[in-house]
């Protein structure tokens, strides 16, 4: 098909399908009425010539022409019907002797041919059409009962011969008149089909024009309902344009979400400068206060941004992934080596349980920001003192990481949000706590894209676990190179 793009037109495949289709049906149909109009002239020919013969073969009888051939009336009846029917007719009695012949050149010879000893033993006529030599022989039996015996006797057999060029004359004639009105049925046909093309295409010419003309996500679609195909279009596009809704709003809530968050610590900074400023000889320790205050600020804005930088680095999907074999054990040290002191600061403590020593396939980068992610909430959302357990363990084809924690818990109204863009738990402690609610959300994702799961369980003053499965082999997306 790709050798040919113009038949991905489904205009034109219906036109060739009907036209192809006619131009088969009206063939056959030629081609069907045509040898049937040839058989039965034959068959009419033959059965003319039966008749004809046997009449003659009647007058045989009354001329006792099997014993005395020389009967000129017969003779002259013969020679006739020869010329009727341009062909030759033979007279044999009952020892095949040719008694007479139209061609004047077999008298007295012996003919035995098939159709003769088949008439002669079965007393029926026997016709014969011969395609090759374009004749049709008829072969048939002179009987006679004997009104003693009651029994019939066999006279003689003959045999006449008539040319079918008379026949095939007409039939090229009648041809001829075929392919006349065929090529007539052709042109109504390219016609019709053209037509027919053009009527069946029109629904989906609708369909696409009606979508064509959709230039918001709010506006419906109008239902094209002639065929139960455009119907389901059009129903795909509308729950596609709703899905896309959805994106849509989605997108625009994260753009003011993001808006928003950048703002604040910015508005922070401004209400923070501007009240240096308009105070006239601040003491130095107000200056100091003021200042440690915005680097607080603009840290929170730096750390907004790397986050986000991160969640739009993995929107990019798998191919901007370094998926390597990763020593599992060995990353999980180094994650908790690196928090050791965030830890301590906050009375939290620190256990690391690996059950085996595990390898998988990961961006080990990536990875580490997602652990790195739990555990660091772990230890935010915590008592003082406090514990976070990590314990690490697999089977033949996961590897699973269950970070729990002795924390505050997350209400069961919040669980569900908490993987959310932005998304922080009860205002009162986001406050306290430092987050940007972007943290679980580039994890989730990083978990995803290495076509993994996370899992949540928490009891409200008790603490939180997270469950974490990974394929220890990754698992490329068709298409993408990891
Ligand atoms: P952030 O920590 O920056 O607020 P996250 O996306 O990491 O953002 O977490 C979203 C919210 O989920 C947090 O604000 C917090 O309310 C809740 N949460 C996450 N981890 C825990 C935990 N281990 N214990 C209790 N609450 C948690």
């Amino acid at each position: 098909m790709k050798r040919f793009p113009f038949l991905k037109s489904f205009r034109l495949r219906v036109f060739l399908l009907i036209l192809l289709s006619g131009l088969v049906l009206v063939n056959v149909m030629r081609y069907g009425m045509v040898s049937n109009l040839y058989g039965r002239l034959i068959e009419s020919q033959t059965m003319d010539m039966t008749e004809q013969v046997r009449i003659c073969a009647n007058s045989m009888k009354n001329y006792d022409f099997f014993r005395d051939a020389s009967s000129e009336a017969i003779n002259v009846q013969l020679a006739q019907l020869s010329r009727i029917y341009e062909g030759r007719i033979l007279v044999m009695d009952r020892g095949f002797s040719v008694i007479a012949d139209t061609y004047d050149i077999s008298l007295g010879k012996i003919m035995i041919g098939e159709e003769v000893i088949r008439a002669y033993r079965s007393e029926t006529v026997v016709s014969n059409h011969d395609k090759g030599t374009r004749y049709i022989e008829v072969a048939i039996p002179v009987t006679e009962n004997d009104v003693q015996t009651g029994e019939t006797e066999v006279l003689g057999v003959i045999l006449a011969s008539a040319s079918t060029d008379e026949i095939r004359r007409n039939m090229s004639d009648i041809q001829r008149r075929g392919w006349i009105i065929e090529i007539v049925l052709v042109v109504l046909l390219i016609g019709a089909a053209a037509l027919s093309a053009s009527l069946s295409v029109r629904p989906f010419e609708r369909v696409t024009k009606a979508i064509a003309g959709v230039v918001s996500f709010e506006e419906d679609v109008p239902l094209v309902s002639d065929y139960k195909e455009t119907t389901e279009i059009v129903e795909a596009f509308q729950k596609l344009r709703q899905r896309l809704k959805v994106l849509d709003d989605s997108r625009q809530e994260f753009v003011s979400n993001v808006s928003h968050e950048l703002k604040t610590p910015i508005a922070s900074i401004k209400v923070l400068a501007d009240s240096l400023n308009m105070q006239e000889g601040a003491p130095l320790e107000m200056y100091r206060d003021f200042m440690k205050d915005i680097s607080a600020e603009v840290d929170r804005e730096n750390e907004i941004i790397t986050d986000l930088l991160e969640l739009v680095r993995m929107e990019k999907g798998a191919s901007g992934m370094h998926v390597e074999n990763v020593n599992v054990n060995e990353l999980l040290e180094q994650i908790t080596k690196r928090l050791g002191p965030l830890a301590r600061k906050s009375e939290v403590d620190l256990i690391l349980e690996s059950h085996r020593p595990v390898t998988a396939d990961m961006d080990a980068v990536k990875m580490t920001q997602a652990i790195t992610n739990i555990i660091e909430n772990g230890i935010k959302y915590n008592k003082h003192p406090g514990w976070v357990r990590i314990v690490l363990d697999a089977d033949h084809k996961y590897m699973t990481l269950t970070i729990s924690d002795s924390g505050t818990g997350i209400p069961e109204t919040e669980i569900g949000h908490i993987f959310e863009r932005f998304y922080r738990g009860d205002k009162s402690h986001s406050k306290e706590i430092s987050g940007t609610g972007l943290g679980l959300a580039i994890t989730r994702k990083t978990i995803l894209l290495h076509r993994g799961s996370i899992d949540v369980k928490s009891v409200l003053g008790e603490g939180t676990s997270f469950i974490v499965k990974i394929p220890l082999s990754h698992i490329r997306e068709t298409g993408e190179s990891a």
